[in-house]
């Protein structure tokens, strides 16, 4: 489980989220829907550490993961970053790098070893859980920038897992893709979910609708920091939700 709680968050003196908490429940997943420039990309940052790579970033608030706040003095950064993995929008793999040392990319950075056999099924376990095993099986020598834009996605999603991560945020992972490819990775996050806590954040209110158990609904009101509006289970975000501007944001009026 991943809970924020009262996170608020600048760029320089620039204010862009204001006291949100939110949990994200292991084995489901949680969509983070709303507006452009409402802070739903920095709110993901800032739930691996990532935020505070930007020299003018600050943050107020904690990150609890499994109940230990992730920002506590002497907690260890790469170690988080392993347990709480991150999806792109443009998929971003090592582009002259094999399909599988693509997979296992991850694991140098982290110091994990494994034998050369265990790598192998290390390799075809996670395409397997990206749904993308039977599609690469024959090249996996290929580069990884050979492969579609849906399976370099599909690959970041391997590469990802590997690392045996608790948490995987996905930023707009299917805003750059194709319907086909758009279908594969919503299985993809389906039969995930019962291994790691996905947070996803997404335009695409079909695709909210279709992968998320709970929903979180962002909005940044005319000069103020984002804020969350309205969180709960999905079905009750698009069929009942209590604040009229989500039941707007939902169905296309805003
Ligand atoms: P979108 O849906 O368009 O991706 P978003 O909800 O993800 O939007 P963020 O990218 O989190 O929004 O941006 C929130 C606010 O923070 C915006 O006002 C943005 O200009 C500002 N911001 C984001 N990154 C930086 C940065 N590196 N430096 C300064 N300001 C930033
Ligand atoms: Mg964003």
């Amino acid at each position: 489980e991943l809970e924020a709680v009262d996170i608020s968050a600048w760029f320089g003196k620039h204010k862009v989220l204001q006291r949100v908490s939110l949990t994200m429940s292991a084995g489901s997943v949680t969509a983070l829907i709303g507006p452009s420039g409402c802070g739903k990309s920095t709110f993901l940052r800032i739930l691996n550490r990532m935020h505070e790579l930007v020299p003018s970033a600050a943050l107020a608030g904690e990150v609890l993961l499994d109940g230990v706040d992730i920002y506590e003095p002497g907690g260890r950064i790469t170690e988080t970053r392993r347990r709480i993995g991150m999806v792109f929008q443009k998929p971003n793999p090592f582009p002259a790098m094999s399909i599988a040392d693509n997979v296992t990319a991850g694991l140098k950075l982290t110091g994990s070893k494994v034998s050369r056999n265990d790598r192998m099924d290390l390799v075809e376990q996670c395409l397997t859980k990206a749904g993308l095993w039977k599609e690469v099986r024959d090249r996996l020598k290929q580069p990884g920038g050979a492969l579609s834009g849906g399976q370099q996605q599909r690959l970041c999603i391997a590469r990802s897992l590997a690392v045996r991560p608790d948490v995987l945020l996905m930023d707009e992972p299917c805003s750059a893709l194709d319907p086909t490819s758009t279908r594969r990775i919503e299985e993809t996050i389906a039969e995930l979910r019962h291994e790691v806590t996905i947070v996803i954040v997404t335009h695409n209110m079909q695709q909210a609708a279709r992968v998320s158990q709970h929903c979180a609904f962002f909005l940044a009101e005319a000069g103020t920091p984002g804020l969350i509006v309205e969180a709960g289970p999905t079905e009750m975000m698009f069929n009942d939700p209590v604040d009229p501007r989500t039941a707007d944001y939902v169905n296309g009026r805003f």
